[in-house]
């Protein structure tokens, strides 16, 4: 486990494969990959703590991204993984991915496969309360996708993964039935699914505690600002900066500045005591190869360099 008192970032970047509208319209695939951790592009050379080619599977991203920190929350830190890029590039793939299938499945049902896994594995002396919840943050609002939380006082022979499944599903209508046009809405707006794992001792009663914010975040593409009037621009202007002060904070953090700006943003609000302290981060930037989102990839790229 690492030293309680560092602050860790990691910054893991994922590029898809080219999919079928960009190879229709004879887009080139411009991601060179160097080694295991870095990616050149227009002859520039981006490094990161491991980056992703497009046929790497869920299984491998899940276990370079996300299962150390699963192992730090069961022993007491809070921890944050969040998906950075621009609509399409694969985040809610890498997040999500298909929450019912033993392979395409994501990060967050691999999360949850791995708690209980571990909840299993334990003695009977040690009781497991796993509460979840699932935000979404649009223009700076937050709104809970669930009716209540799922979860309470679950030991382990009556709590199964499929139950978080169902109820990230339950989440995912609930923000269906507001909006008209889903996947707008999704690229517009950040998703936050928390799981708090709470153990007790029963004999000493030592308790322990480790919250893990799992963060779908909404899509960095710039807008045009000659296109985009009203809503849309009041949109474009929040997301914008609600991306440029999670990037200022981030970048505190890995400077290990005394001063991180958590209260420019809600979201930065919500996410304080997991990304201070001792606090365990991963980022993973997802790009598109595509010759098309050449300077989207760049700017996503130079992001994710930020946060180093
Ligand atoms: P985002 O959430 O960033 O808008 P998605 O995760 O919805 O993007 O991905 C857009 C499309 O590309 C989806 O159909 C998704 O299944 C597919 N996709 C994304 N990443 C990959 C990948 N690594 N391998 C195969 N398909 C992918
Ligand atoms: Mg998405």
């Amino acid at each position: 486990m690492a030293d309680p008192a560092e602050c860790t970032i990691k910054v893991m970047c994922r590029f898809r494969p080219l999919n079928s509208s960009e190879v229709t319209r004879g887009d080139k695939y411009i991601a060179k990959f160097q080694g295991e951790d870095s990616i050149v592009i227009g002859g520039k050379p981006y490094v990161f703590d491991r980056v992703f080619q497009s046929n790497t599977t869920q299984e491998q991203v899940y276990t370079a991204c996300a299962q150390q920190i699963v192992k730090d929350v069961l022993g007491g830190y809070n921890g944050t993984i969040f998906a950075y890029g621009q609509t399409s590039s694969g985040k809610t793939h890498t997040m999500e991915g298909n929450l019912h299938d033993t392979d395409a499945m994501g990060i967050i049902p691999r999360i949850v496969q791995d708690i209980f896994n571990y909840i299993y594995s334990m003695d009977e002396n040690l009781e497991f309360h796993i509460k979840v919840s699932y935000y979404e943050i649009y223009l700076d609002k937050i709104r809970d996708l669930l009716d209540g939380e799922c979860g309470g006082c679950l030991k382990p022979h009556i709590c199964y993964p499929e139950e978080v499944m169902d109820t990230i599903d339950e989440g995912k209508s609930n923000r269906h039935v507001a909006v008209t046009n889903m996947n707008e809405h999704s690229s517009r707006s950040h998703s936050i699914f928390l799981i708090n794992v709470k153990q007790e001792n029963t004999q000493t009663e030592q308790k322990l505690s480790g919250k893990l914010f799992l963060v779908d975040l909404a899509g960095s593409e710039k807008v045009s600002k000659t296109g985009a009037e009203g809503a849309v621009l009041d949109e474009a202007k929040n997301i914008n900066k609600s991306l440029s002060s999670l990037g200022n904070v981030i970048s505190a953090l890995a400077e290990g500045s005394t001063y991180v700006p958590y209260r420019d943003s809600k979201m930065t609000r919500i996410l304080q005591d997991s990304l201070g302290g001792n606090c365990r981060t991963t980022i993973v930037i997802c790009c598109s190869p595509s010759s098309y989102n050449e300077s989207e990839t760049k700017s996503t790229l130079m992001f994710g360099q930020r946060a180093k």
